[in-house]
């Protein structure tokens, strides 16, 4: 039975594992949204709530959507947000079925598929590298000999750079193709049953400094929410992020070339609603897409921008969602920016020490460890995930690199082999502290 006078539900697509959680149920809370969350497994409350809480296998979006439609009559859904990339299909193909404004489902499927992406961007005439796809069954030494060097392999659809490793030279590109076939063929991945899994992705090495475009569709035309630069030279053979500082230093006419490459890149998918993010490098050709996904910035980033009197991102993209105008919002006026804290070596996580030391660092906000202690720390590009985050905000965007760099130096992380007992005191611990001559077995 349809209820009656209740307000429209936010339905908010998100895994159990997402980092998004906290920010997308707290903007809901301050905008007063009433919410129902919908991921792949019960939530502990679902039972005291079932208006609150939907469970579906994110796979399997059609299904889902059945179910969503089953659950609007009762309960009217007023918009569709997905958190993580995991959503976003089911997200558009929701919309299209409750009738709300939603970005094409086979443009969210293109730009999901990093192959498909660069088949529709270079058809489009829109600048990209050579790129080749192989199945990754067939033998990587003919391969070796087909693609162009330097070049990059890299997942379907995986994210945080895992699995993308440079290759300079046929040898490389064998011992590239293998590990990440190993990655493709963990449980975790090949287990979520995703066709993507059986392919793989070959690009020529775009060589220059990277950006990333935070931005907010609507009727297809594209708005800049925020443009971050990367200081840290990404050059491989595996690319962690890691400092990401907005504004951007970047001269403003290539702001704006970056703004109008991306508005191309937009269309040539067909996307036309709601969040894009966009990562891109620059040369003296101009600027070159590496991916964009149809959902807002991951991890913990979301925390360095604030819009309008106040507003999160989460805040801005939900109004949005739910058709209010959020034209006047701009971004506050100083400087902000974030270090996702990179792996340093595989092991168990012991201890950090210097974090007090660390967050007295003029212009350091917070600084949140995501990876508890004992458990096991991978790094790329076999990993997934970041130490944890720390955050900056001054009046320049100098400050607030400078600012990061030296918290990070502060920190020093105590890494054991993972075969180790815990409890034992010697031999003595590995450790690694940022900024010192033992650190990056990566680049950095
Ligand atoms: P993910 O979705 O896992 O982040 P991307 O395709 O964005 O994967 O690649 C991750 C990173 O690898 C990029 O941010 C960039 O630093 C590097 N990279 C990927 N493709 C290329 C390329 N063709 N040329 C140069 N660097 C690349």
């Amino acid at each position: 039975m349809k209820e009656v006078g209740s307000r429209p539900r936010l339905l908010l697509l998100m895994t159990t594992t997402t980092y998004r959680a906290h920010a997308f149920l707290e903007a809901a809370d301050r905008l007063g949204i009433p919410v129902v969350v919908g991921s792949e497994r019960a939530q502990v409350l679902a039972a005291a709530n079932p208006a609150g809480h939907l469970t579906f296998d994110f796979a399997s979006p059609e299904a889902a959507t059945r179910t969503i439609v089953e659950f609007a009559k009762a309960h009217p859904i007023g918009g569709v947000v997905a958190a993580d990339d995991d959503g976003v299909i089911l997200a558009a193909m929701a919309s299209a079925a409750l009738g709300l404004p939603h970005n094409p489902v086979a443009a969210v499927a293109a730009a999901r598929n990093k192959y498909r992406m660069r088949l529709i961007l270079s058809e489009s005439g829109i600048r990209s590298p050579r790129f080749w796809s192989f199945p990754i069954d067939q033998d990587p030494a003919a391969m070796a000999r087909q693609v162009e060097y330097p070049c990059v392999v890299k997942p379907l659809a995986l994210s945080a750079s895992r699995g993308v490793i440079r290759a300079d030279d046929p040898a490389q590109f064998i011992a590239a193709f293998e590990r990440l076939v190993a990655i493709l063929q963990r449980p975790e991945v090949a287990g979520s049953g995703r066709r993507s899994a059986q392919a793989i992705l070959v690009e020529r090495f775009i060589p220059g400094a990277e950006v990333a475009l935070e931005g907010l569709l609507t009727a297809g035309q594209l708005r800049v929410l925020a443009l971050f630069d990367k200081p840290d030279p990404l050059d491989g053979p595996f690319f962690e992020e890691t400092i990401y500082v907005t504004p951007s230093r970047l001269p403003v006419a290539v702001q704006d070339e970056i703004a109008a490459y991306t508005a191309q890149v937009t269309s040539a998918l067909g996307l036309r609603h709601g969040p894009v993010h966009a990562e891109l490098r620059l040369n003296e050709q101009g600027p070159w897409l590496l991916e964009i996904a149809t959902r807002s910035i991951g991890g913990l980033c979301s925390r360095t921008l604030r819009f309008g009197d106040g507003l999160s991102l989460e805040e801005l993209l939900l109004r949005h969602t739910l058709g209010l105008n959020v034209d006047a919002c701009a971004r506050e006026k100083s400087s902000a920016g974030v270090m996702m804290i990179p792996i340093p070596q595989p092991g168990i996580l012991r201890e950090v020490k210097g974090q007090a030391e660390a967050k007295q660092v003029a212009a350091i906000e917070d600084i949140k460890l995501t990876i508890p202690i004992g458990q096991e720390i991978v790094p790329l590009p076999e990993g997934s995930r970041y130490l944890g985050f720390i955050f900056a905000r001054d009046l320049t965007p100098a400050g607030v690199e400078s600012a990061l760099r030296e918290a990070h130096r502060r920190l020093t992380f105590v890494i054991r082999p993972a075969d180790e007992p815990s409890g034992q005191v010697e031999p003595p611990a590995l450790v690694a502290a940022p900024g010192a001559d033992t650190l990056p077995l990566l680049g950095h």
